[in-house]
C-alpha cells in the first residue's frame, strides 16, 4: 500500500498497522479501518475536487468584476464634467457646456467649422469657437452630449 494518510478524525499522522489482523489505527485517537480502506476518503475527496471547482468559479467572478469595474470606470470618465482647463473635447462630437455664469447649453465641436455653440437662445460662437481662449474665457465645464459608440 502507498503511504497512509492522516487520520481523517485527528489528523494525526502515526498510523499503525497490524497485518495479522488487517486493521490500521490512530495512534493518537484510535480510530481505526481494514488496512484496504485506510485511505478511502470519498466525502474528502468529492469536497477537494468542490473546492477546486468553487475556486475557479470564484476567479472568473472577480474576473467579471474586475471587467465590469473597468467598464464603470470608463462609462464614468466619459459622462464627467470635464473641467476646461484640462482639455477640450475631440473634433466631431455633440457636446454640453457649463458657462461661468451657469448657463448650460448643447453644441457640436466640429473639426472643420470651428465650434457651434448656443447661448441663451442666440449667443453664437462659430467663428472663434475652436479658440481654446474663447473656452476658457467662457466656458467652466464640458462633457460629451452622447456616448461615443462601443466597440466590443
Ligand atoms: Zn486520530
Amino acid at each position: 500500500m502507498s503511504e497512509l494518510k492522516p487520520c481523517p478524525f485527528c489528523g494525526g499522522t502515526n498510523i499503525c498497522t497490524e497485518k495479522g489482523i488487517n486493521l490500521n489505527y490512530c495512534d493518537s485517537c484510535s480510530a481505526e479501518a481494514n488496512i484496504e480502506h485506510w485511505n478511502t476518503r470519498p466525502i474528502e475527496d468529492d469536497l477537494r475536487k468542490r473546492i477546486v471547482e468553487l475556486v475557479s468559479s470564484n476567479m472568473v467572478m472577480a474576473k467579471g468584476v474586475l471587467d465590469l469595474k473597468a467598464r464603470i470606470a470608463e462609462l464614468e470618465e466619459k459622462q464627467r464634467w470635464i473641467p476646461v482647463s484640462e482639455r477640450l473635447p475631440e473634433f466631431n462630437q455633440d457636446v454640453t457646456v457649463i458657462f461661468y455664469d451657469g448657463t448650460i447649453s448643447n453644441g457640436h465641436f466640429y473639426e472643420s467649422f470651428d465650434f457651434v455653440l448656443e447661448k441663451n437662445n442666440g449667443v453664437y460662437f462659430d467663428d472663434r469657437g475652436r479658440d481654446p481662449q474663447i473656452w476658457h474665457e467662457a466656458i467652466a465645464y464640458w462633457k460629451y452630449e452622447d456616448l461615443p459608440e462601443v466597440q466590443e
